[in-house]
């Protein structure tokens, strides 16, 4: 345990004394030509936890990129960046979400990005009620709010010194700011404040999903992780309707996807867990992610399908949604609804890992 916390805070910024223990760097959408950034008793400095900050004229301010210099209200800056923050911990609207924290507008690669400095508690309360529906039992949501601080940490470990450590978008984990909290997230929050998942006294790389379809995919098989703790293992999610879809590709798509009229969809290849590794579509075979990825995640919603001939093209009968590795969202609310409690829930998808109480 002090090893850990050690380690980790060694390697972890110093801390903002105005925005708790542990703060995040969070890019809030792509870069854009002009950013706009409001809120009651705005003040600004440089983009510093411990900025001296300066009050500014105004409750609403216009930043855009001008001859590589950021320009503010008309005026360009001596700096690459500017941080905002608002009076009495009050919120940000910014690229059009409400934030807690500060607000850096910083010179991107071809436009302005715009990031999100707030404590990682702030940060989870908001990517809690974007990543799983409020309504599930509280027990589940303890285990999302461990697994997605254990992945923000790990994140944070891994772009030590980078402008940001993750995107606000599906691709990392999905931050929708204020608006996405409320008290369930909160609760599940606070009553897992501090406690990180490890191995071997490392934040793991903690995974997670929306539903698996019955058995979890190895990190390897689905995201070329090949780590202890992420092994496939049963899952309840599999009786669940919601679990279980169809999809049909017709002509059309098929020939968007590159196959001659008539052309067969096949599944040469697969893993241990029955999910596809391989896709064949006519002679041409694709790697099944490349594949999934052609369809659509969202309408392709997992690799764990058969295919079957029907007039006019195929249809795949498939099961899951998501990449499978990890914690599994709707399995961990059946063993909620069964009386698991967060600590079980995630000794079952993360076996051998160890709960930490980092801060
Ligand atoms: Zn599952």
């Amino acid at each position: 345990m002090g090893r850990v916390r050690a380690l980790v805070m060694t390697m972890l910024v110093v801390s903002a004394p105005s925005l708790g223990a542990e703060t995040m760097r969070i890019a809030v959408g792509a870069e854009a030509a002009k950013v706009t950034v409001e809120g009651p008793g705005l003040s600004s400095g440089a983009d510093s936890d411990d900025a001296a900050f300066v009050p500014t004229a105004g409750a609403s301010h216009v930043l855009t990129l001008t001859n590589q210099r950021v320009v503010l209200d008309g005026a360009a800056l001596e700096t690459d960046a500017v941080r905002f923050r608002a009076a009495d911990n009050g919120t940000v609207t910014v690229a059009g979400s409400r934030v807690r924290g500060d607000v850096v507008v910083m010179k991107g690669r071809t436009g302005l990005q715009v990031v999100n400095v707030l404590s990682l508690e702030d940060y989870l309360t908001g990517v809690l009620g974007s990543e799983m529906p409020t309504s599930f039992p509280i027990e589940a949501l303890k285990a999302q709010a461990v697994a997605a601080r254990t992945y923000a940490l790990n994140k944070k470990l891994e772009q030590y010194g980078q402008p940001f450590h993750l995107g606000s978008s599906v691709l990392s984990q999905v931050y929708k700011g204020l608006d996405a909290e409320d008290e369930h997230t909160r609760e599940a929050v606070e009553a897992t404040r501090g406690l990180v998942l490890t191995w071997m006294l490392q934040p793991i790389e903690a995974y997670f999903h929306s539903s698996c379809g019955g058995r979890t995919e190895s990190g390897l098989e689905a995201l070329g992780r090949d780590l202890p703790y992420l092994q496939a293992v049963d899952c309840p999610c599999g009786s669940l309707p919601t679990s279980h879809w169809t999809l049909k590709l017709g002509a059309t798509e098929l020939k968007a996807l590159g196959a001659a009229k008539g052309a067969s969809v096949q599944v040469p290849g697969r893993s241990p867990t029955g999910r596809a590794r391989r896709v064949s579509v006519g002679s041409r075979v694709v790697d099944a992610v490349t594949f999934r990825e052609r369809v659509g995640y969202m309408k392709l919603k997992s690799l764990s399908f058969e295919v079957s001939k029907a007039k006019d093209g195929v249809v795949l009968e498939g099961k899951g949604f998501g990449h499978g590795a990890g914690l599994c969202q709707w399995g961990a609310r059946v063993f909620a609804e069964k009386g698991w409690d967060y600590r079980r829930i995630l000794a079952h998808y993360y076996p051998g890992t160890e709960l930490q109480t980092l801060y």
